[in-house]
């Protein structure tokens, strides 16, 4: 069987190049990434490129990500055996989210992106785009769900999460771990399935709000108290497991009562627990009074989740119950 890999562009630095006014700006389309990777054109695979946008990511919006889903989609459709796009990685980890639960297929799905432009001294964009093509053409990929593929790690979009400014290793999937590795071109991978869960990418998903919000110590809540009415949802990204100031709470479960607020922690790593703490603000007064709990699944991914789910008009037992699926 021919395997047939598509490759969509949407901009970030793997795409940059040396603006007029300083800096590196996106500049490169996705057929210039393919034809600048050494090795492509000796594996047996079947390549096309196209540019669906040309954006720093940190300027991506919903209804990009909308035009993505629908933009991969329809590349299977048409035969693709594996999607490889090409990110800016501020973003990556969402749009790596958004795919996994919009995209229903086996086929997989790899998003990757380059910390150095193509004109830096040891630019990483080759190698990644190598290391994603090879994985989106592999039979064991099948099934994972979407994946990130950088500095020949392979991560679940669930877990992965940029953990560094500027580090050619700045992807990690903190508690996890990667579901693998690319070692001399081939992938090696040992994941386990995405979770069971499909939702819509219509074209609402750009027209809601879910506002995220980090609680800090001495935190009163100003943000929330100033801003909370103007979102559809809200992700607290809660002190350690899931906690904010005493003072917050009744603020928080005021809000609570009114939209979704779910509940994250902004450590970085590990789920909200559920029942180990008992003071005003713990976990469990906030999961008590009415919050959704977020699992393992880090602020910015709860808060896309969230988003899709608001969209596809699901209540509060739906959003709790898929929410679930992040233990
Ligand atoms: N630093 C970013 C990148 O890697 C900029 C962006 O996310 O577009 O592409």
């Amino acid at each position: 069987m021919v395997r047939r890999i598509a490759v969509i562009g949407m901009g970030g630095t793997i795409a940059m190049a040396p603006g007029a006014g300083g800096g590196v700006v996106p500049a490169l389309d996705a057929a210039d990434l393919v034809v600048a990777v050494p090795g492509l054109a000796e594996l047996d695979l079947e390549i096309t490129a196209r540019g669906l946008r040309s954006l720093p990511s940190p300027s991506l919006g919903f209804g990009d990500l909308v035009a993505l889903s629908a933009a991969v989609r329809a590349e299977i459709d048409a035969g693709a055996t594996g999607v490889v796009v090409t990110h800016g990685t501020d973003t990556i980890e969402e749009t790596a989210i958004f795919l996994d639960l919009t995209v229903d297929s086996p086929v997989p799905v790899v998003v990757t992106g380059a910390m150095r432009a193509p004109t830096s001294a040891g630019a990483d964009g080759p190698a990644n785009l190598f290391a994603a093509i090879n994985v989106a053409a592999a039979e064991s990929a099948r099934g994972l769900g979407t994946l990130v593929v950088m500095s020949d790690e392979v991560h679940g979009a669930r877990f992965v999460r940029k953990g560094h400014t500027s580090s050619t290793a700045a992807f990690v999937s903190p508690g996890f771990g990667p579901l693998g590795l690319v070692v001399e071109g081939e992938p090696r991978l040992r994941g386990t399935p995405r979770v069971p869960l499909r939702l819509p990418a219509g074209p609402n998903v750009d027209q809601l709000r879910v506002g995220l919000v980090t609680v800090a110590l001495g935190d009163d809540g100003e943000l929330l108290r100033r801003g909370g009415d103007a979102f559809d949802g809200i992700v607290l990204a809660g002190l350690g497991a899931g906690h904010v100031p005493a003072g917050m709470v009744p603020l928080v479960a005021g809000l609570a009562a009114r939209v979704p607020v779910v509940l994250a922690s902004r450590t970085g790593s590990g789920p909200v627990l559920r029942h180990t703490y008992g003071y005003p603000g713990s976990e469990r007064d906030l999961l008590d009074r009415g919050l959704l709990h977020a699992g393992f699944l880090d602020p910015a991914k709860a808060r896309v989740l969230l988003l899709l789910l608001l969209a596809d008009g699901a209540d509060r037992d739906r959003i709790a119950s898929a929410f679930e699926h992040y233990r």
